[in-house]
């Protein structure tokens, strides 16, 4: 099912927890609503749910109005951070709950639960778990629990509200690429809150990156990565080194001094300069836009990370550059540096 939402503004008093939102979901999508905590990504999921209400806008499912409606007739599967399995009830029983409190007109019979219910927990991969109790089971198996019971109403939309955000690192990232087949399998219209960003460029195949209430950018993983429409999303998304410049023209200056590098465009006046950590090109002193010393090496993997403490400020402003194996980098050296891709936003955005 589609999902459309339009001009929706929520309240909390007088903070504005949405504000001004519209966004479509595709039908059969995974999308991710990324931002950081306080964004009002719980808030538009409700929203979405039926468990709370705009104070105006529009939502529509499959092009109806849905405001209309409460959100036991939107039928909506929702898994939150925290579990909530019944304790005293069985995995099986866990899963078989929704469809057994369905009304008496169209609760299936006991044996059509019984095969829907070892339907979804193969599917979870967990059929083996079936006859233990929640308190018996890992955190990423109970998550995976939450989820075959949030399919069980054959949901027309599954809502994920950081699903995985109180497991640990390496049972999250199993998680992730489990999420991603499931939803291959099923292509149920899912919207994937979380508020890390390695997980979004992960999980979805377009991300949403909001914050304080408004979205900042709607785009594929590469887009929001390689193309940040805004400076909060450069922030935001991988890590960025970010320079305080004065733009004057086409001419760039970091404290007075010219960076040689095009301004693209940007406004006259304070900016800043944003750069990835590995677009930032290391060479001989004076061969670059940046002179500076390398204070501190650390080498992990292909890369090594270079602590380097700018020329022309005493030294105060310390970045950290990533640069590949080829040349091993010291302590106390030297060097230029020259961003290779960087983007320049003006210093209000
Ligand atoms: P997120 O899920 O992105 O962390 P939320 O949607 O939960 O953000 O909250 C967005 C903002 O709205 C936060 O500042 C939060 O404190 C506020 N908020 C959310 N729900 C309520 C509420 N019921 N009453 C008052 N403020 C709320
Ligand atoms: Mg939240």
């Amino acid at each position: 099912m589609a999902i459309e939402v339009k001009n929706i503004v929520k309240t909390f008093g007088s903070f504005a927890a949405l504000d001004d939102v519209d966004l479509k979901v595709a039908d059969g999508e995974l999308l991710a609503l990324l931002g950081p905590s306080g964004s009002g990504k719980t808030t538009l999921l409700r929203i979405i749910a039926g468990l709370d209400w705009p104070d105006s806008g529009e939502v529509a499912i499959d092009g109806e109005n849905a405001l209309t409606r409460g959100a036991s007739e939107r039928q909506v599967g929702f898994v939150f951070q925290h579990y909530a399995l019944f304790r005293h009830m069985t995995v099986f029983e866990n899963v078989a709950f929704g469809l057994r409190v369905q009304p008496r007109a169209v609760r299936k019979d006991e044996a059509t639960i019984r095969a829907r219910v070892k339907e979804l927990l193969d599917l979870v991969q967990l059929d083996w778990l079936a006859n233990r109790y929640p308190s018996q089971l890992s955190g990423g198996q109970r998550q995976r629990i939450a989820l075959a019971r949030a399919l069980a109403i054959e949901p027309r939309i599954l809502l994920l509200d950081e699903p995985f955000g109180a497991l640990d690192a390496k049972v999250r990232k199993e998680l992730r690429q489990w999420l991603r087949s499931l939803h291959n399998e099923i292509h149920v219209t899912s919207i994937f809150v979380t508020h890390d960003q390695e997980e979004a460029l992960e999980v979805a195949n377009r991300v949403v990156v909001m914050d304080k209430g408004k979205i900042e950018q709607i785009g594929s993983p590469g887009e929001v990565y390689d193309n940040p429409a805004t400076a909060f999303v450069h922030g935001f998304i991988g890590e960025s080194i970010v320079l305080p410049v004065d733009v004057a023209g086409d001419a760039v200056r970091l404290d007075g001094r010219p960076l040689n590098i095009p301004a693209l465009g940007a406004a006259s006046g304070a900016a800043k300069l944003f750069v990835r950590r590995h677009d930032m090109a290391i060479g001989p002193a004076g061969s670059g836009a940046l002179d500076g010393a390398i204070r501190h090496v650390r080498s992990f993997g292909p890369i090594q990370r270079a602590e380097v403490a700018l020329a022309g400020d005493a030294g105060k402003t310390v970045i950290e550059i990533d640069a590949p194996r080829d040349r091993e980098l010291q302590a106390g050296e030297i060097v230029s540096l020259q961003p290779r891709r960087y983007r320049i936003f003006a210093a209000q955005d």
